[in-house]
């Protein structure tokens, strides 16, 4: 099966979130599942800044965008053991910036560069030869492709046969554009409805792409469920639910190589199962090193990596910090960036607590790598969370979750009632309500239980031994493919 990953960002060529990762190592497990695949991103400044063995790949064109046409220069990146090939789109007037979307808000002509990067991606396809089985496009920066497949390419012999398949990383963000860059798309106007591309008024570049795609995912069943309803579907939830027929959920995987605590080259001491506290004390070392401090903390290491805004419920986690970190019960570690707003509530926080909140701002792949090894407890206190990446690194460094019940955190988490640690099945602690109080309980029994080591090792053994590599995953995604084919 001939299969084309379309992704607005991938590891390790350009990274804002959990995309990237599922980008970076989904071709890969298809290609181990005896897929011929290619992943398609756009040649971002900070792809080409990694010393990542990128070259030109001979391949040029005119891409239509409205009235006039953006040139596209295809390059290559071939790395040694990869399988799945790897294109980047490059065009210096929309790509060559410092950030993949935008600083404090969105670059003004994200509509021009997606819907670019869209098009180019089926140039791309035509040029490379058909037939082509899938193109699986990523959230609203690739929501056009689906319509364009339909609308534009669908007699192309490489495409012809091609169908389409739509996944959602998240509700929350939809690619919306004022309705006149509907003339940059070059689809016409009669596709601009209620029922198609348009969504209150506004050029809807993830409605376009669900409503155009043979088949729908998004990545966890949970989340598949919660989209079909408000407020989870976003105001999109009549149409998913329309759809449901068309729409699966399935877990993400993660990286396996990448993500190691036996082999990770950001710990100072890799460890398994059998070392893990000795690996945890490390790391923590290596942490104070970097943060400042003379030595190491001896209180349980509470940890949030991710990005600083409302929906990872940064609200909930300053309420627990105010309740415990006078407590002297926790020592707290927070990596992110994102709102203004919440950075600089969090920065009050740290500076209330010296030595007891620490806080980098910023986004620095190493550390997260090295906050998560020298973790005790991590939180995913979201509001909502499609799959939820962190929670399954943590347990797989012997971290505990403390999570929220919602979307991939209910997939991938198991509470640990009385019931489901006498059963050995337990991997963290879980939470209903989106509220302080909900957290603040959850983290209690988490560090209640931590005072009890047979009971904690028990539930880091069972983190640790939970098989979140992309194997499942990706059977699941190329079962999906066969019957998007089979049925259309
Ligand atoms: P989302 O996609 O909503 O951001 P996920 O949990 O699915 O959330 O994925 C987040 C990914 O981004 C994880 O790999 C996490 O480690 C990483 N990440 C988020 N913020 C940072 C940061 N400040 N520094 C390093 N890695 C980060």
């Amino acid at each position: 099966m001939r299969v084309l990953e379309i992704a607005s960002e991938a590891v390790p060529f350009a990274k804002t979130g959990g995309l990237a990762d599922v980008a970076g190592s989904l071709p890969e497990a298809l290609a181990g599942l005896g897929c011929d695949v290619s992943l398609v991103v756009p040649a971002y400044a900070e792809a080409l800044s990694k010393g990542l063995p990128i070259e030109p790949a001979g391949i040029e064109f005119d891409v239509p965008v409205g009235t006039g046409s953006r040139r596209a220069r295809i390059l290559r990146c071939r790395r040694e053991g990869r399988r799945a090939d790897v294109y980047l789109v490059a065009n210096d007037d929309l790509f060559d910036r410092p950030s993949l979307y935008g600083g404090a808000s969105d670059y003004p002509d994200n509509a021009e560069r997606f819907i670019f990067f869209s098009r180019a991606a089926l140039e791309l396809a035509c040029r490379l030869g058909g037939p082509w089985d899938i193109l699986h496009c990523h959230d609203w920066q690739a929501g056009l492709v689906p319509a364009y497949r339909r609308l534009l390419y669908g007699s192309h012999p490489a495409l012809a046969d091609a169908r389409t398949v739509m996944t959602i990383h998240n509700m929350a963000y939809q690619g919306l554009f004022w309705h006149w860059d509907m003339l940059l798309t070059g689809i016409d106007w009669s596709h601009f409805t209620w029922r198609e591309m348009e969504f209150h008024g506004q050029l809807s570049l993830l409605k376009t792409g669900l409503v155009f795609a043979d088949s729908i995912t998004t990545v966890s069943p949970t989340y598949a469920r919660e989209i079909q309803e408000a407020p989870g579907g976003c105001g999109l939830e009549g149409l998913l639910a329309s759809r449901r027929g068309s729409l699966t959920g399935i877990v993400n995987g993660i990286d396996t190589n990448l993500w190691n605590p036996a082999t990770d080259p950001h710990l100072p001491r890799p460890f398994g199962e059998a070392d893990v506290g000795a690996g945890k004390y490390a790391a923590r070392a290596a942490l104070a090193a970097r943060l400042g401090h003379a030595a190491p903390d001896s209180r349980p290491l509470v940890a949030f990596v991710g990005r600083l805004v409302e929906q990872k419920g940064i609200a909930l986690i300053l309420a627990a910090i105010g309740k415990l970190a006078g407590t002297g019960r926790a020592h707290f570690m927070i990596l992110g960036s994102g709102g203004h707003e919440e950075e600089d509530a969090l920065r009050q926080a740290a500076a209330a607590f010296p030595g007891t909140v620490d806080l980098v701002i910023g986004f620095d792949e190493g550390l997260a790598h090295l906050v998560q090894a020298a973790a005790d407890i991590t939180l995913v206190p979201s509001r909502f969370e499609p799959c939820g990446l962190t929670q399954l690194y943590a347990q797989r460094y012997g971290s505990i979750p403390v999570v929220r019940a919602t979307g991939g955190l209910v997939d991938t988490v198991v509470d640990a009632t009385p019931e489901a640690i006498r059963a050995g099945s337990a991997t963290g602690f879980v939470f209903r309500g989106f509220d302080a109080a909900g957290l603040e309980h959850a983290l209690g029994r988490a560090l209640t239980a931590h005072d009890d080591e047979s009971l904690w090792n028990m539930l880091a053994g069972n983190a640790m031994r939970q098989d979140w590599s992309w194997e499942a995953s990706g059977r699941e995604y190329v079962r999906l493919f066969e019957r998007t084919r089979a049925a259309t």
